[in-house]
């Protein structure tokens, strides 16, 4: 029996937010009237010249100085020729030879496994129209009546991320998918919506004997709609990849369909070779300058990156998943730092953020904005807790009354009355009170078993009406009975 090892590269391809399309000043933000956005550029018209988008440079430079990439300081435009109906110029403005960014990496983690995936380059190209097959095929080319075709997309700036083929499991996989786009949202140079195809993965697989160092024949699966679907079908391609070669079958480099429904892929069409699509640089477009200068210029707008900002809570106390937790949400990260910053406990205000506050908040459909809780919240409940004047599960219903809009801590703690005594005066007294009625139970004690001990805490605590600090009231005990 051969054990097999999975070799996997990943091609992202973001949609850019920006105002206007790639190489014309159509609008990118459109609504549902088909072929509105649209000019002579994006048309292909004849004579029509094409424009690079200032803003939409500066993104993708953006997300190569992200990756650690190097950017180089001229890159060129080439066509990508091939014939499809949503392609109105029958080739793609795309980059080949001196992309705009290469040679960069991005760190992952599965389960604290860390890995660095190899970015072997980002480059600058434009989408496509939409095309929808109308008739009985289920919306396939081969069975529709016929097609309808929107422009409206045709031009949107597109970068595409392509990784080396470093990754080796589709759990990897998922992890590098998920903080690219968590990368891409730092940057708001995208609104990296899967679901909504602005932000899209092509996986490519391939399997070897472990211990080889050959790469397989490999796959390219697309239609890949979320982070779950892309580990589903790597995970289906893989066995589906073995299985062909242990019946001594040959795998056929193609281009494979995700069906998101049956959980399998299928075979879409044969992978076109690069020399298929007859790259050449493009007459229309000058080469592309990006000074260094642009490029320090670009640096300084590069907001704190996930990672880092992770790092930092972790050093702060709070375990990974919430640092990972709170470092997606721009609201709950800012009170965190506040808070901790204002004396709290990373710690405990990491667990109220993640626990009380982010269930709360989905119950009520709202953001942190819709409600009052602030940061000097947060450090006065902690302070409260810290202090003995309130318990955790007390400290919890403060919180949410706080989020209610109730008041501060210490108003709503006074007024439901859940403050804790941790006047030692008041505890002693009632201890006293416990030991003279139970002198059985002290005397076990006293001899040595510790059995009773915790009776007499919860008939100190019943004696203070639940009130009292039960630190408190097990030192005191331990005092008085000299256990
Ligand atoms: P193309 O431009 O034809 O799509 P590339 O050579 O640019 O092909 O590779 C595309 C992606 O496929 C890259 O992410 C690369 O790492 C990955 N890849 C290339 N060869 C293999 C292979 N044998 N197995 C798995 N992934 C591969
Ligand atoms: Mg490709
Ligand atoms: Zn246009």
């Amino acid at each position: 029996m051969t054990d097999w090892e999975a070799v996997i590269g990943i091609e992202t391809h973001v949609e850019l937010s920006t105002n206007s399309k790639m190489f014309c000043s159509c609008p990118t933000e459109f609504g549902d009237e088909p072929n509105t956005a649209v000019c002579p550029v994006c048309l292909a018209l004849p004579g029509a010249l094409p424009v690079p988008n200032e803003k939409a440079i500066e993104g993708i430079v953006k997300i190569g100085l992200a990756l650690d990439c190097e950017i180089n300081e001229r890159s060129l435009f080439y066509r990508k020729n091939y014939f499809y109906p949503d392609l109105p110029k029958n080739y793609q403005i795309s980059q080949y030879t001196y992309p705009v960014c290469e040679h960069g990496s991005l760190d992952v983690d599965v389960d604290g496994e860390p890995t660095v995936v190899g970015i072997t380059r980002v480059h600058m190209e434009e989408d496509t129209g939409k095309s929808s097959h109308i008739g009985d095929g289920g919306g396939r080319i081969q069975d529709a009546d016929h097609t309808l075709l929107d422009f409206n997309r045709a031009g949107v700036p597109l970068v595409e991320i392509v990784t080396e083929p470093d990754i080796t499991s589709p759990e990897q996989a998922r992890a590098y998918a998920a903080e690219l786009q968590r990368i891409v949202l730092a940057l708001g140079v995208s609104d990296a919506r899967l679901e909504a195809g602005s932000m899209r993965f092509d996986a490519n697989i391939s399997v070897r004997p472990v211990g080889t160092t050959e790469l397989g024949t490999r796959t390219e699966t697309k239609n890949v709609n979320s982070l779950r679907s892309l580990q589903r079908a790597l995970a289906f391609e893989i066995d589906r990849q073995i299985r062909v070669l242990e019946e001594g079958g040959r795998i056929v480099q193609e281009t494979r369909h995700w069906n998101e429904d049956t959980g399998v892929t299928t075979s879409m069409r044969t992978k076109e070779e690069s020399e298929d699509y007859r790259y050449f640089q493009d007459p229309d477009l000058l080469p592309l300058e990006v000074t260094k200068e642009w490029q320090d210029e670009i640096r300084a707008t590069i907001p704190e990156l996930p990672a880092k900002r992770r790092r930092g809570f972790l050093d702060a106390g709070v375990d990974v998943e919430t640092a990972g937790v709170l470092a997606d949400d721009d609201d709950l990260s800012r009170l965190f730092r506040d808070a901790v910053a204002g004396g709290a406990t990373g710690r405990t205000v990491g667990i109220w953020l993640t626990g009380e506050v982010i269930a709360y908040l989905r119950r009520q459909e709202i953001t942190i904005a819709d409600t009052s809780l602030t940061s000097g919240h947060l450090v006065e409940l902690g302070s409260m807790v810290d202090g003995g004047d309130l318990s955790s599960s007390a400290a919890k219903e403060v919180l949410l009354a706080v989020l209610e809009g109730e008041g501060t801590p210490g108003e709503i703690a006074d007024a439901r009355d859940l403050l804790q005594v941790s006047d030692t005066g008041a505890i002693e007294e009632a201890v006293d009170a416990v030991l003279a009625a139970n002198a059985d139970a002290v005397d076990k004690i006293k001899s040595g078993d510790m059995k009773p001990f915790g009776f007499l805490v919860g008939q100190v605590m019943r004696h203070m009406g639940g009130k009292a600090d039960p630190k408190v009231v097990r030192s005191v005990l331990e005092q008085r009975t000299g256990s």
